[in-house]
């Protein structure tokens, strides 16, 4: 079986690489086999994220297409930014303005708990699907430690690993981490 991973992030495909790699004959990335799309996050959950891209990229490859949506939820920030993380700064954004509006928002802040969530959407181009949710809890640190891993990675304190995921390495991040649980998850229901 051939796999499309609907996804540009090179820290993402590493990782669902190293998890599922053994269990599909290909796994592609939209880069190996010449897609240039950026498919719109217009949902409002990343179930709806996730499936609006693993659909778009069944449809457009007719091969099996795996899309994951995930996100930080800070409990001071109502479950926020969820969806929104990869856009928390605003138009102009990237890793380190949005780790930096973060702290910044919780300069003063006691309560840091947080979790990361990921949802996996698996789509078959007959219109079955599988999916799978993935949670990691931990704290958001007062400034960062560790220049490992993506995103909220360096501010991200993992309870389960006693560290930032910015401190782990890319092994000990995947044993434990939001998308590491769902891609197990999508294992266990793929081998049904
Ligand atoms: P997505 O690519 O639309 O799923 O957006 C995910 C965003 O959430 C990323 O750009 C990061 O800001 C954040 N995020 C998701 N997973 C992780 C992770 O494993 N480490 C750090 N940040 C993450």
């Amino acid at each position: 079986m051939e796999l499309v991973i609907a996804s540009n992030n090179i820290n993402k495909i590493k990782e669902i690489k190293n998890i599922l790699g053994d269990f599909f004959e290909n796994v592609y990335s939209l880069k190996d086999i010449g897609l240039d799309v950026d498919v719109e996050e217009t949902g409002k959950t990343f179930f709806e994220n996730a499936m609006i891209k693993a659909k778009t990229i069944c449809q457009l490859t007719n091969k099996v297409a795996l899309a994951d949506d995930s996100g930080l939820r800070v409990d001071f920030l109502n479950g926020g930014p969820g969806v929104y993380s990869a856009r928390y700064a605003g138009e102009e954004h990237d890793d380190e303005k949005n780790i930096d509006k973060l702290l910044l928002t919780m300069e003063k802040t006691i309560d840091r708990k947080a979790n990361f969530t990921s949802t996996i959407v698996v789509y078959y181009p007959n219109g079955n699907y599988v999916s799978a949710d993935g949670v990691v809890y931990g704290e958001i640190t007062t400034e960062r430690q560790g220049t490992n891993g993506f995103g909220y990675d360096p501010i991200f304190f993992s309870y389960e690993l006693n560290k930032t995921f910015g401190q782990a390495s890319d092994q000990e991040k995947n044993k434990v981490s939001h998308r590491g649980k769902a891609l197990e998850k999508i294992r266990e229901l793929l081998s049904k």
